[in-house]
């Protein structure tokens, strides 16, 4: 299937007479016949559901088609991208474990690994996406236990040289992560690339329409937990917790990332999506083929007007011809990348208040990346307890206006900038 095919028809398939659309099971429990069988599913010897904060079918049914889209082995949904991106990385690092990662990445995954992570004893090293090899080399431990960056970052905008960092992961024994947020699978398949888990937080362009939190770990089913096995003993040993199963060996190369992540971090974070919001998620997914495309033509287009107007200083889009990550999205995003600009006004900070106060289709939004064009100005909103000097060594400059191209007319989105830049 191609994916706007998946995109509509994966992870479900109705048999005769059954509803066209996915069930919402909004049940938290589930009933047997006897108690042997709801044991042999404890002991994960069959596959089945028992409670609602572990596994939903509803959920499984839109992460199917989620793994479907990433060419993935499995999948599974979490209440949120930060909690998607939290397990990736804590099934298999564990305190006095060392994680190495792109510093450019989005500002509430960098806190998480940064600074809570950190109290949890696992260590990060962070290292500029593009260091020099000796720079990345140098960034491995001994107790490395993975690599993680972003397909296009937020809101730097930086591509991620997935292949670069997929083999220098390899070549250290750890797999490879990727949270694929703002490319989404319908512009870059990082796995095709070498990358072994791809992220997501649904939040963004799959649900797409503003509706419902959630997020997304996809195993791509080809690092091999077992040829390196004194480092992921969680992986590779037997789990007292679960009766003496060791994932790797139960269920191979293809489904102990997802049955541990499961099993062990579901079960105690419960950190699991309401079926209701995976329900609305699907829906987002069945267009996600079709807005993809428009956004980017959205986003080119208003990155081009931006690009010729005098009273801007300085744009950044990867899919704009001329830019630094240019290039590299072609490689890896030849259809498009995505729909979020950063651009700088002529005049710095005050410029940058004075144009926002006119914005009128555009709307001041904390959001990025769905059908309604949206507005930021960090350095006066989400980081305004920054200095102008601190905002620029973050890369964000107290000038840098972040652009989220919705669905709308492109004209009147630049109708709109064009009244505001006066
Ligand atoms: C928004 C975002 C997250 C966090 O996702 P939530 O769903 O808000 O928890 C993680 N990574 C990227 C790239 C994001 O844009």
């Amino acid at each position: 299937m191609e994916r706007e095919t998946m995109c509509i028809q994966a992870g479900y398939t109705p048999k005769n007479g059954e509803s066209r659309m996915i069930p919402i099971i909004q049940s938290t429990t589930f009933k047997y016949d006897t108690s042997e069988d709801m044991g042999k599913l404890f002991d994960l010897e069959a596959s089945g559901y028992f409670y609602t904060r572990l596994q939903n079918p509803t959920n499984d049914m839109v992460a199917a088609k989620i793994t479907a889209l990433e060419g993935g082995t499995a999948g599974m949904l979490t209440s949120s991208g930060q909690a998607a991106n939290f397990f990736s990385v804590f099934n298999i690092a564990t305190c006095g474990d060392h994680v190495v990662c792109a510093s450019t990445i989005y500002g509430g995954t960098f806190n998480l690994f940064n600074v809570t992570m950190r109290k949890m004893g696992i260590d990060f090293t962070f290292i500029d996406p593009d260091c020099t090899d000796e720079e990345l080399e140098n960034a491995f431990k001994p107790n490395t236990k993975a690599v993680f960056g972003e397909t296009i970052a937020n809101p730097a905008l930086v591509v991620f040289d997935i292949e670069r960092f997929a083999k220098a992961a390899h070549a250290h024994g750890v797999p490879l992560i990727v949270d694929n947020t703002f490319a989404t699978p319908i512009n870059c398949r990082p796995f095709e690339w070498g990358a072994d888990i791809v992220t997501h937080s649904t939040t963004k362009y799959m649900d797409g329409h503003d509706t419902a939190v959630g997020g997304a770990i996809i195993d791509g089913g080809k690092f091999d937990w077992m040829a390196h096995a004194d480092k992921f003993p969680g992986l590779t040993t037997p789990d007292d917790s679960y009766h003496g199963i060791t994932y790797a060996e139960k269920f191979g190369m293809g489904g102990a990332f997802i049955t541990k992540c499961t099993a062990q971090l579901m079960r105690d974070f419960g950190s699991i999506q309401a079926p209701m919001n995976a329900f609305f998620l699907n829906l987002g997914l069945e267009s996600l083929a079709v807005r993809m495309p428009r956004h980017c033509e959205n986003a080119l287009k208003v990155a081009q007007y931006l690009k010729g107007h005098d009273k801007i200083a300085w744009v950044t889009y990867p899919g704009l011809p001329g830019d630094k990550y240019y290039e590299r999205a072609q490689k890896y995003m030849p259809n498009g990348t995505c729909g979020v600009i950063s651009f700088g006004i002529k005049g710095g900070r005050a410029a940058a208040e004075e144009f926002m106060k006119h914005l009128k289709v555009a709307m001041i939004a904390t959001h990025v990346a769905d059908a309604h064009t949206c507005v930021l100005h960090p350095a006066n909103s989400t980081h305004r307890q920054l200095t102008d000097e601190e905002l620029i060594a973050g890369g964000v400059g107290p000038d840098l206006i972040r652009l989220s191209v919705g669905l709308e007319n492109a004209n009147d989105i630049i109708a709109d900038l064009e009244q505001a830049l006066g």
